[in-house]
C-alpha cells in the first residue's frame, strides 16, 4: 500500500504519462536509483504536497544534488552529489535524501540549508517517516518545533580541491621557504618568513587538516 493512500484528498494529482519513464532518466543521470520508496510514489502521482503546500515535492526531472540547485554547477565539492533534493520548501531551502543506504537499508531524510552547505540533519528515514512527522505538524515544520531532536547530524567531508579553493589566497602569502630548517620532525625542508615550519607543516599548524596542496 502507497503512502498515497493515508494522505489527505487533494495532496496529490494524478501521474503523467512518461512518470516512469521521467524516473529512469533520472536514475541514469545520478548513476543510482532512487530509494524504492520514494518512486514508488512519483510512479503513481504527479505531485505531491503536503500541509499547506509547504512541502512541495519536486517532479523527477527536477530533482538534484542539493549543492547544485542552492550553489550552481561545479561544487560537487560542496556537499555529496547523493544528497538529492526531493522536496522544495521555497526560499532555497529543501529537504533531501542520500541516495546512498544506511547498512539496515534506510535512507537519510535530509534537512539542508543553503547557509550550511555540506551539513544536514536527519530529521526522517523513510518516506513513510516523513509523511507522517509532517502531516502531525499541520503547521510549520516539525524539525522547527520546540524541543525537536534530529536522528544525528552530518558533516561532509569536503575532499581537497574545496579546501585548495578556500585557502588558495592565504597559502600564496606564505611566500618561499629561505630561512633555517623546518622544526616538524624529519622534515628536510627550511621555514617560509614569520614561522618555525615549511609551507606544508605552517598550513597543517594553522587549519589543523592535512595540506591540500601537492607542490614540490
Ligand atoms: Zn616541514
Amino acid at each position: 500500500m502507497s503512502i498515497l493512500d493515508e494522505l489527505p484528498p487533494g495532496t496529490w494529482s494524478p501521474p503523467s504519462a512518461d512518470a516512469a519513464a521521467k524516473i529512469a532518466s533520472l536514475e541514469e543521470r545520478l548513476g543510482r536509483p532512487l530509494p524504492p520508496d520514494l518512486a514508488a510514489p512519483h510512479r503513481c502521482a504527479q505531485g505531491i504536497s503536503l500541509a499547506d503546500s509547504r512541502h512541495r515535492f519536486l517532479a523527477p526531472d527536477a530533482m538534484r544534488p542539493i549543492a547544485e540547485l542552492q550553489a550552481g554547477d561545479g561544487t560537487e565539492d560542496l556537499a555529496p552529489r547523493t544528497w538529492l533534493a526531493v522536496v522544495d520548501l521555497s526560499d532555497g531551502k529543501y529537504v533531501g535524501v542520500d541516495l546512498v543506504p544506511n547498512p539496515d537499508g534506510t535512507h537519510d531524510w535530509l534537512e539542508c540549508d543553503h547557509e550550511t552547505l555540506g551539513e544536514a540533519a536527519v530529521i526522517a528515514t523513510s518516506l513513510d517517516d516523513f509523511v507522517r512527522r509532517a502531516l502531525a505538524h499541520a503547521r510549520g515544520l516539525f524539525w522547527l518545533a520546540p524541543g525537536h531532536e534530529p536522528y544525528r547530524r552530518l558533516r561532509y567531508e569536503n575532499p581537497p580541491s574545496y579546501w585548495r579553493r578556500l585557502h588558495a589566497k592565504w597559502y600564496a602569502t606564505l611566500g618561499p621557504e629561505a630561512g633555517s630548517p623546518c622544526t616538524s620532525e624529519g622534515c628536510p625542508r627550511l621555514r617560509v618568513a614569520h614561522s618555525v615550519k615549511c609551507r606544508r607543516h605552517h598550513y597543517e599548524m594553522v587549519h589543523r587538516r592535512p595540506s591540500p596542496f601537492t607542490e614540490e
